[in-house]
């Protein structure tokens, strides 16, 4: 199985990332049996190759951004036997391939922020790692899956790094789209696009790699509109599926205001329910490693003059919740338009398949029901909602707002 094997409808994308990891390799294997060795090649020595420094890609929400990123680190890390043969870098089973896929590859970092930002500091700290020399003899390869989160100071200091890269280092920026990024990052870096994945692409993945029955990986492809992440979800994840009825009850308690607002209390209910058990587990881990680190016994007092950092870790956790919470409930509401959209659809009378097959006799009903121009001032209030969430509007006052401009279409 190739390192591509999991990016799903991303055929050119694929083609792009493939021949850069094939001149890298060449690259490596030219200058390891130079003379020179590391000494000569600067960041020059890539001109005229599909290989380069510094990597942007940008995509909807589950086309698989970081899957590609990561795959990319990986064949750049390949160190099959094969390649010689003239077998291309990437085959996903040496150690190269297999731990820079897991995470373990002393030579990629990978920063996957749970937090609302990325520090200036935070950044600097990765940017002194890429000067080190990559320990393996290949690249240092730093991926970055979120840099709409980089702070403005953060921001200018990967502006630095990525201006003058190291000869071996590599960057792999991730963003949802190139507007999120600094027009001064965005130009020093080769762009690549993501496309929304085709449903039955989707589909065929989870039935393909999660052993998924067909029936339930299409209707969870076809659900989620071709994002892989919330369709595998949805597929195996039963709180997935708890928050998904939670949030289309809301469409069908309208009738009196009093249903509408304990519907609002549910689905925030279902997204903090569902946030913290994505965090828990991580949480307690870490307090623990941290304890530990400290030299506190099991269950006992943490030596002096350390209650700073465990604030420090506790106040990072904490960040890192609200945005859990943020996250699910947004998931929730695309959800939510993702029903009106099908409610229009069948309002317009058009062909289209609708997405939420699961629940057509509401999308039916609310479809005959009402009227198109309703609909879209729906969408409107819901799209309202995550914009006020994203501004930090307490969540359960946001979504009643929501609630009560739905009702009243
Ligand atoms: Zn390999």
């Amino acid at each position: 199985m190739a390192v591509w094997d999991d990016l799903v409808g991303q055929d050119r994308v694929v083609e792009q990332l493939a021949a850069a990891a094939r001149d890298a390799d060449a690259y490596v294997t030219a200058a390891a049996s130079g003379e020179d060795g590391d000494r000569a090649p600067g960041p020059s020595g890539l001109s005229g190759s599909a290989m380069t420094h510094a990597w942007l890609f940008t995509g909807p929400p589950g086309s698989g951004l970081a899957t590609a990123a990561r795959a990319f680190a990986a064949a750049l890390q390949c160190v099959s036997p094969d390649r010689a043969l003239g077998g291309a870098p990437g085959c996903g089973f040496c150690d190269g391939c297999h731990t820079a896929l897991i995470g373990t590859h002393a030579d990629v970092e990978v920063v996957r922020t749970n937090q609302l930002s990325i520090g200036a500091d935070v950044t600097r700290d990765l940017v002194r790692r890429t000067q080190l020399s990559p320990s393996g003899g290949r690249w240092q390869v730093v991926l970055l899956e979120e840099i709409d989160r980089l702070t403005e100071s953060a921001a200018n200091v990967l502006l630095k790094a990525v201006e003058e890269p190291a000869p071996r280092t590599v960057w792999l920026l991730c963003a949802p789209s190139s507007d999120d990024v600094l027009p001064t990052i965005r130009s020093r870096c080769r762009h690549l696009v993501l496309r929304t994945p085709p449903v039955d692409a989707v589909a065929d993945m989870l039935i393909r790699r999660d052993g998924i029955e067909s029936d339930v990986a299409v209707a969870a492809a076809r659900t989620t509109q071709g994002h892989i992440d919330r369709a595998r979800r949805l597929a195996t994840d039963a709180r997935a599926r708890t928050r998904r009825a939670a949030v289309l009850a809301l469409p069908t308690r309208m009738e009196d205001i009093g249903d509408a607002l304990r519907a609002a209390q549910q689905l925030v209910d279902a997204a903090g329910e569902d946030a913290k058990e994505a965090v828990e587990d991580v949480d307690a881990r870490e307090t623990e490693e941290m304890r530990a680190a400290l030299g506190a016994s099991e269950g006992g007092r943490l030596p002096r003059g350390t209650a700073g950092v465990m604030k420090d870790l506790e106040h990072r956790q904490k960040s890192r919740a609200t945005r859990a919470r943020r996250d699910s409930l947004d998931l929730a509401l695309l959800d939510l338009t993702a029903f009106y959209r099908d409610v229009l659809v069948r309002q317009l009378g058009s062909q289209v398949m609708i997405a939420n097959e699961d629940v057509r006799d509401a999308v039916e009903r609310i479809a005959s029901s009402t009227r198109p121009e309703q609909t879209l001032r729906r969408m409107e209030a819901v799209l309202e909602c995550r914009r006020a969430i994203e501004r930090n509007v307490a969540p359960l006052l946001a979504v009643e707002a929501m609630a009560v401009a739905l009702r009243a279409g």
